[in-house]
């Protein structure tokens, strides 16, 4: 029997999706391909992008408090590094899958590059219920995941930061694990193997609430645009948790009104406006919003929280939320992703049929990750800034971020998502460009 031919096949050939239509990793090329199209991008980038440059797989096993084992699955992503080191966050959820985190690494990669800083994308993950876990066996599991890592991560290739279901506690016992499984005597000049630290431990002032500002800003820089003021913003939150509840009390310092929230515990409404600062005390004692009855709040249904009149919606939860039947019951101008990947394709073609303008995680979420390279540049340098030069960075980031989107939109003729991740292609594409391609 004749052998079959080898075909060499040319980078363009290689499969570029997934078969599974619900993929979130397809859901993420999908809109990188849709920007390639656009900005006319060569096309050994559009294919480069179309598939991360390494995917990392380890099981590992931790001891229990009770003196079992458990193997535990992680995941490590690391899409691209053209513009710099790997970067991005690290979850903890028991739905985490390799599509996933595949998908999250993508983000992180358009992120960053719209974001004009030097880091490229990667996420992370375990799959796992961390709720369960006492302390002792989160402590142990994370440092048995950073073990198993190994010499996948480091300060100036791979940097890991929080994401949903991590914190600073977890950062710190990553950070301590690798300082203290490296040789060479530089070890206590790598706390920048890890961003999203506490500040005792090396963090930035600001880091916490850093996705929440970065909302914030990026919505005061394009409102007008909408005819829309801060002080006579009405908004509504799905999801309180770290991004959720920071958006919250920010955008009410600068004036907006708090008028719905939805999260695992329930929805209130109150048609006067929620006080965000006092709801965040009261979701951090009770578990969630369910039960908050201050200032009128009342108790709504799902369809009806989502159907509450407002100027800006902020998915600020997990991925996929905003499906097409979400998207149809919507009474709102504008839809800032808080969280990543919340709307799906067909959720944001009922937003553009309805004319909802959608403003994208990779512009609306960088807050945190834009903290983190703020955070490893003065661990770099050995310093501390205060808050308000924080502050300013990220304002100063996140606004030449908002614009670069906007002229993107405009001279393109294409909506604000698609131009954000025009944006950030664009910027990918000039360095492949003037690199080129070793050897
Ligand atoms: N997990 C965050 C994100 O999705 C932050 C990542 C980082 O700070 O590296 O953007």
């Amino acid at each position: 029997m004749p052998l079959p031919s080898i075909q060499p096949r040319l980078p363009h050939a290689e499969p570029m999706h997934p078969a599974d239509p619900d993929s979130l990793f397809a859901m993420a090329v999908g809109s990188v391909n849709a920007a390639c199209e656009v900005m006319n991008t060569a096309p050994f980038v559009k294919s480069i992008l179309s598939q991360p440059k390494n995917e990392l797989i380890v099981n590992f096993p931790v001891m229990l408090d009770d003196g079992s084992y458990r193997l535990f699955k992680g995941y490590r992503i690391q899409h691209n590094n053209i513009l710099g080191p790997y970067k991005g966050g690290v979850r903890y959820h028991p739905d985490v899958s390799l599509d996933d985190v595949k998908a999250l690494a993508v983000w992180m990669t358009m992120k960053c590059a719209l974001m004009r800083l030097p880091f490229g994308g990667a996420k992370g993950g375990v799959s796992v219920d961390a709720k369960v876990l006492s302390p002792t066996e989160l402590m142990r599991l994370t440092r048995r995941f950073t073990t198993a890592l190994g010499q996948n991560i480091g300060p100036d290739f791979d940097i890991p930061a929080p994401d949903v279901g991590t914190n600073s506690q977890i950062m710190d016992w990553m950070m301590d694990t690798y300082l203290n499984t490296q040789s060479n005597g530089a070890r206590q000049a790598m706390q920048h193997v890890v961003t999203g630290k506490s500040l005792t431990c090396g963090g930035s002032e600001g880091r916490e609430k850093a996705t929440g500002q970065g909302i914030c800003f990026v919505l005061l820089e394009l409102l007008s645009q909408f005819g829309l003021t801060p002080e006579k913003l009405r908004f509504s939150l799905l999801g309180f948790g770290n991004v959720g509840s920071y958006a919250a009390t920010i955008l009410e310092d600068c004036g907006a009104k708090l008028v719905a929230v939805l999260d695992q515990s329930g929805a209130i409404v109150c048609n006067d406006g929620i006080k965000a600062h006092d709801l965040a005390a009261y979701a951090a004692n009770h578990g969630g919003v369910r039960g908050y009855r201050a200032g009128g709040a009342k108790e709504i249904d799902h369809h009806g929280f989502y159907a509450t009149p407002v100027d800006v919606f902020i998915p600020a939860a997990l991925e996929r939320m905003v499906d097409e039947h979400v998207a149809g019951s919507l009474n709102c101008r504008i839809v800032a992703e808080g969280g990543n990947g919340p709307v799906t394709p067909q959720g944001a073609s009922v937003l553009a049929r309805r004319n909802i303008a959608l403003l994208p995680a990779i512009l609306c979420n960088a807050g945190g990750v834009t903290v983190s390279y703020l955070e490893w540049v003065q661990n770099k340098a050995g310093v501390h800034w205060g808050a308000d030069r924080v502050d300013d960075e990220l304002r100063h980031i996140m606004v030449a971020a908002a614009s670069r989107v906007s002229a993107v939109s405009r001279q393109y003729g294409v909506d604000l998502a698609t131009a954000a991740f025009g944006a950030a292609v664009e910027h990918i594409a000039a360095s492949y460009k003037q690199r080129g391609i070793f050897p």
